[in-house]
């Protein structure tokens, strides 16, 4: 039996449970002076592992951890001024401290289904209780950052054993939820 695949450590050693009475907290750059502070009222969504070349990964990890927050509970409330858009002709606007490359904050402010959502790492949570992951997103495009095809079918197992079903696009719901969109802007359901 292999070893099982390290994917992120905040779920190698099993995903923790979220606590019902989270009401926000504070996301922490990985500065040691002045780190980027950002504010988040409320509990986050659809939080998931995230295989794709865009999300921000801290050292080593092959996900990572990704969920929403609506834009008006996000407050940058400390070293602001750190903060720099990575692409900005990405849908995202991933907001990157420049001194430790950690991913704040990412907008979505284009017409599109998560217009008005955030991305952000939960794991940068100064407390804890944040909701637990859920899924897994773009496995397969874990490959594009380098890994080894043959490590895949590990990958999927040890996902599958954290009860993270792994998916090569987003979660049917959230897949649903886009296509639903797009079919009330053009016409083909009602809005
Ligand atoms: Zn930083
Ligand atoms: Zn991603």
């Amino acid at each position: 039996m292999p070893e099982s695949e390290k994917l992120h450590p905040t779920i190698d050693a099993g995903v923790k449970p979220t606590d019902p009475n989270f009401a926000g907290g504070t996301l922490v750059c990985l500065c040691a002076t002045r780190p980027v502070k950002v504010r988040i009222e409320g509990q986050v969504a659809h939080n998931h592992a995230c295989g794709c070349t865009k999300c921000w990964k801290p050292q080593g990890a092959v996900l990572s951890v990704v969920a929403v927050a609506p834009h008006d509970k996000v407050t940058v409330v400390e070293n602001g001024d750190k903060l720099k858009v990575v692409d900005p002709s990405a849908l995202i606007q991933r907001h990157a401290c420049v001194e430790c490359g950690v991913h704040m904050y990412g907008p979505v402010e284009r017409d599109h289904p998560f217009k008005g959502l955030d991305f952000v790492h939960p794991e940068r949570f100064q407390e804890s209780g944040w909701a637990a992951p859920g899924f897994a997103a773009f496995v397969s495009s874990v490959i594009e950052a380098g890994v080894d095809p043959s490590r895949m079918e590990g990958i999927r197992a040890r996902l599958r054993d954290l009860k993270l079903e792994p998916y090569d696009c987003l979660s049917p719901a959230l897949m649903d939820y886009i296509a639903t969109w797009t079919a009330q802007r053009s016409g083909a359901l009602k809005a």
